[in-house]
């Protein structure tokens, strides 16, 4: 320890904390990093080569209590034991997000949070400000630590994907633009099972932002609308809404095919069908991502462009093949019913649904009628799928059971005939049968190609 430095300690030592780490020790911190498992042999490495100190597979009190600062993994819940300590002895805790802010220096900050849609939207936000020359990061919740873009390469704007979680510990983190797709349950379980909670949560994105700041928000979204009516917002807002009968002032809205954006008295439109990545949940993602190209004073030809050629991230509604005229779509990052009834509402062909895995307390009465309207079949594929069966049992004339992606994909290749779908979309997370939802949608891929 060394006695006139600060005291960081990083709870968790993932791709997040290694990046704290290492940018805390940079500013000058003295950093200590713990972790409850083991640590990858990588970030070991990389902590060792800093000469930063850390232990695995157990916490020292001592060496955690001391701390000034402490960033937490954002996968650590505070009913730990460890955590509760730490609260009591009124240490400042900090997400990964909010120390990486405090050394962002002149850059601006796009952030984007949501129960669905984070990755996509950030991804082509990025994608819209690289193909227009910005100096801008990816960073974030979708794998690459903000800290340590700061520690690496500075760069002029960041690009952040923010879950709930990391919100829950900001305390200075303010956004130049900030975008709350939709909010609804997910996550509850770290919530007290309080939707209120989750929701405010999610606003904790804008609680610093000032009136030149902008927040975009769907409008067509009755949590967060409920929200904006019994609390005071600093930032401007700007509305995104696919309903034409209340098209915004400013902001985003879809008109005959045709999407509309308006700020600060300026237009772009393009029309939907020339965009790359389909579905109505895209149209809001991609309505979102201009309004932010729009504030960046990006020009209508490179949003346009960006829009046309972005790629859409793979586990997202994404084509895999068409064997013998049925096609087979992995939406495996599908892992709530919200998403999951998204991926139903765009299919225009009669659907054999895979469904089923860790099921986070999902109300299935919300994709009842997309089901009963589309789904012919539903292959279960699941370790315990009996809520599956209870919702749907009487909607679904055929219900199979199945526990690993080979089986559901031979499955459904049965009951669906040429010219249907087969769609992987759960609803659930993956953890009973799969490492998380990448490893079950290529699972998924490759039992289809090997067809
Ligand atoms: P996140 O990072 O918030 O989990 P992703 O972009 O990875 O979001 O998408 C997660 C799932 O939600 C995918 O199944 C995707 O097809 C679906 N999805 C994407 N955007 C939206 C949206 N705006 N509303 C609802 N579902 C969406």
């Amino acid at each position: 320890m060394n006695g006139n430095k600060k005291r960081l300690v990083i709870l968790g030592a993932g791709i997040s904390g290694v990046g704290a780490a290492l940018l805390g020790n940079q500013q000058g911190w003295d950093v200590f990093v713990s972790d409850f498992g083991s640590i990858n042999p990588e970030f070991k490495q990389q902590l060792t080569d800093h000469n930063i100190e850390f232990e695995e597979k157990g916490h020292t009190l001592e060496k955690i209590l001391n701390a000034d600062c402490l960033v937490k993994s954002p996968g650590i819940p505070e009913k730990t034991e460890i955590m509760k300590k730490i609260r009591a002895k009124g240490i400042e805790v900090c997400s990964e997000i909010e120390f990486a802010y405090r050394y962002k220096g002149n850059s601006k900050i796009v952030a984007i949070t949501g129960s669905n849609g984070k990755s996509t939207t950030t991804k082509l936000i990025w994608h819209m400000y690289t193909t227009a020359g910005l100096d801008a990061a990816l960073v974030g919740n979708i794998g690459h630590s903000f800290a340590l873009q700061i520690f690496e390469k500075p760069c002029e704007w960041y690009v952040i994907e923010v879950s709930s979680f990391q919100l829950d510990d900001v305390h200075q983190f303010r956004p130049d633009i900030a975008i709350i797709l939709n909010i609804t349950p997910d996550h509850l379980d770290r919530y007290n099972y309080q939707f209120e909670n989750y929701v405010a949560s999610k606003f904790r994105i804008t609680m610093n932002q000032q009136a030149g700041d902008l927040l975009i928000l769907n409008q067509d979204d009755n949590s967060i609308n409920n929200y904006i009516i019994n609390h005071s917002i600093h930032a401007k807002i700007v509305f995104i809404t696919m309903n034409s009968n209340q098209t915004p002032e400013e902001g985003g809205f879809i008109d005959k095919d045709q999407m509309n954006i308006n700020l600060n008295s300026n237009h772009f439109e393009t029309s939907i069908h020339d965009l790359t990545i389909k579905g109505k949940h895209n149209l809001y993602n991609s309505m979102a991502a201009g309004i932010s190209g729009k504030a960046a004073g990006i020009r209508n030809e490179k949003i346009r462009e960006s829009m046309y050629t972005f790629k859409g991230l793979d586990h997202r509604l994404e084509f895999i093949a068409s064997i013998r005229g049925v096609e087979f779509i992995n939406d495996s990052k599908a892992t709530n019913v919200n998403s999951t009834w998204y991926a139903l509402e765009c299919q225009k062909k009669p659907v054999v649904l895979i469904l089923g895995g860790v099921d986070k307390g999902n109300d299935y009465t919300e994709i009842l009628d997309v089901v009963r309207e589309k789904v012919k079949a539903i292959v279960c594929l699941g370790v315990d799928n009996a809520p599956i069966h209870k919702a749907f049992g009487e909607v679904v004339p055929t219900i199979v059971e199945t526990q690993n992606a080979k089986d559901a994909v031979q499955a459904s290749y049965a009951l669906a005939d040429a010219g249907d779908v087969v769609l992987l979309a759960p609803a659930c997370a993956s953890f009973d049968l799969f490492q998380n939802y990448e490893d079950r949608g290529r699972q998924f891929r490759d039992a289809v190609l090997n067809l």
